[in-house]
């Protein structure tokens, strides 16, 4: 992890140091602006307002190239600049965008268009490229013309307008792309992963909904790859896929928090919320593909809707939310609040609140999934915590504590699947049942640790006689079973008498010798668990009223 993030500023660091030496470029933003509402006759192609002396009372200076004064419902307006008398060389205007489209005359002849006008002056939506225009030879101090053409709220030039050489411009894009590649693939990448993971097991839907929402956050970014637009120009798929990313935040975080988070929330706000931005999502994308409208409208009613409805109403519970959740809600909900800050900002810069500046997606998004992997990341040492307390569980419920032989539990099951083999293979099984003759004399005259040492010595002697499937076990006090699977009476009898005269033999600490009673029975057909049992204490039983330390077959 350490090492990917050393690389990753590394190359961010040495891209920028790279591209960071000083290119003449002018802010053609900065210079004198005219505009004029309306549009101009045409005479052979020819824009009448371009022929007209410059001087012209009916042009009219602005700040921007954008939203002049007293639009009222006015869709055409024509803006001007005068280019400056030195030029960079190889002169290329760049234009981050125009809403909505245009045509650009210079000295009464379109050098470029984008988008289509018809015989009214209108056209349609082609989506939001950037645009680059080379400048004809000695055009120092010419006027530039903008035929402009929007029913959107927005009319006119957006963004960075500059005059530089064709390679410094693709530069520039390219400096601002690399980040965006980076955390753009990353995010998308996390996406998949996510919902790979989802369908894998079917089980959490969280991750179906932060997959979706990675993978909407990351094609948002990656769409707005300057670069792409060279080899791919789709501007109109593309505003498609953004507006499709840019609806879903809304729904993918107000679903992932109505499924998360298990407090109730009145009215069922964030549910609602959820609902009504899918549905506008749909609308939205097949109305304006049916063409009942244009997509950049569906943008407007968007904004009221997320601005001032949903965004108060999510950042609310987000806000309330991080400080009642756990760890993990407050790393989830702390992330979102950072898409939503974002989502904020690019609001504010949409309306002229705050200054143009590119949309920081990416900034946005890196900081959230950072946030993730950290929640991921606690999660698998969460969920190996807990495997490590489950497999010690495991060993408590089925391991006798004094002996560390099977405890009687696990006897239980030995005896149940040995039995279902017998049924269906008809493979023989016997067991050997044994109690420690006189061992309350032990207790009594030694005390109880030497009679636990004695049971753990016996233990030991079990295990290291018999064999590996043998399954040896504490039945009880100072009982002792023993289930041989593929082992017939005789057989286990034999064992049984081995034990008999090892823990005869056997020297005990303190007590010296000690001896022991067998009981030993075979599974036979149509037989049960019970009566097996049954019938190896009878046999127990009767080694113990024979004269104890002997071995009795029932
Ligand atoms: P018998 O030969 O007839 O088996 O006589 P016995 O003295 O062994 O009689 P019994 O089997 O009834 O006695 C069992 C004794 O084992 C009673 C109890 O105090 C002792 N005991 C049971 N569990 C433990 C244990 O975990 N530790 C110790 N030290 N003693 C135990
Ligand atoms: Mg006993
Ligand atoms: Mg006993």
């Amino acid at each position: 992890m350490k090492k990917l993030f050393l690389i990753y500023f590394l190359i961010f660091f040495s891209v920028t140091f790279l591209f960071a030496s000083e290119i003449q470029v002018i802010n053609l933003s900065k210079n004198k602006w005219e505009y004029r509402w309306g549009d101009s006759p045409f005479e052979k192609n020819i824009p009448f307002w371009t022929t007209e002396k410059s001087d012209s009372k009916k042009w009219q200076e602005i700040n921007f190239p954008s939203n002049p004064p007293n639009r009222a419902k006015k869709t055409n307006v024509w803006y001007r600049v005068q280019l400056p008398k030195t030029l960079t060389k190889d002169p290329t205007l760049y234009i981050f965008s125009i809403d909505l489209i245009s045509e650009v005359y210079y000295k009464s002849k379109q050098i470029y268009h984008f988008g289509d006008f018809d015989e009214k002056g209108k056209g349609e939506f082609k989506g939001w490229p950037w645009h680059m225009i080379s400048l004809p030879t000695n055009s120092e101090g010419e006027y530039l013309y903008f035929r402009v053409y929007s029913n959107y709220i927005d009319i006119g030039l957006w963004g960075e307008i500059l005059i530089s050489s064709k390679g410094y411009l693709f530069k520039k894009i390219l400096k601002d792309d690399i980040p965006k590649i980076m955390i753009g693939s990353i995010a998308t990448f996390v996406g998949i992963l996510f919902i790979l993971s989802f369908l894998s097991r079917f089980r959490r839907i969280e991750l179906f909904l932060l997959g979706l929402l990675f993978l909407a956050q990351g094609i948002e970014v990656l769409v707005s790859v300057k670069v792409i637009q060279i080899y791919l120009f789709f501007p109109l798929l593309k505003q498609y896929l953004l507006a499709i990313a840019f609806f879903f935040f809304p729904v993918g975080i107000a679903l992932f928090m109505d499924k998360t988070i298990k407090e109730k929330v009145p009215f069922n706000l964030i549910k609602r919320l959820w609902q009504v931005h899918l549905v506008y999502l749909l609308c939205a994308i097949i109305g304006s593909l049916l063409g009942f409208y244009d997509i950049t409208s569906t943008y407007e009613y968007f904004d009221i809707l997320y601005n001032f409805i949903s965004l108060p109403i999510l950042t609310f519970f987000m806000i309330y939310f991080f400080f009642k959740g756990d760890k993990e809600t407050k790393i989830i909900t702390s992330s979102f609040l950072i898409i939503s800050m974002y989502w904020l900002y690019s609001s504010l810069i949409a309306y002229g609140i705050v200054p143009w500046a590119e949309y920081p997606s990416h900034v946005a998004i890196f900081s959230c999934l950072l946030l993730l992997a950290y929640s991921i990341i606690n999660k698998l040492n969460y969920a190996n915590e807990l495997k490590e307390q489950n497999d010690e569980l495991q060993i408590i419920s089925t391991i006798d504590h004094l002996t560390k032989l099977n405890n009687r539990k696990s006897i239980d099951s030995a005896l149940e699947i040995n039995e279902n083999i017998f049924r269906r293979y008809n493979d023989i099984f016997s067991i050997i049942l044994l109690d420690i003759d006189d061992f309350k004399e032990v207790n009594d005259t030694h005390g109880h640790l030497v009679g636990d040492k004695v049971l753990i010595d016996i233990a030991r002697i079990l295990k290291n006689c018999t064999r590996e499937i043998d399954i040896v076990g504490r039945w009880g006090g100072e009982e002792f079973l023993i289930v041989c699977p593929n082992t017939n009476e005789k057989e286990a009898a034999k064992v049984a008498e081995k034990l008999r005269d090892k823990i005869e033999k056997n020297q005990f600490d303190v007590v010296g010798n000690k001896t022991v009673s067998f009981g030993v029975s075979t599974y036979k057909e149509n037989d049960s668990i019970i009566k097996l049992l049954r019938r190896a204490d009878e046999a127990m039983y009767s080694s113990k009223t024979k004269g104890k330390n002997r071995v009795t077959i029932r």
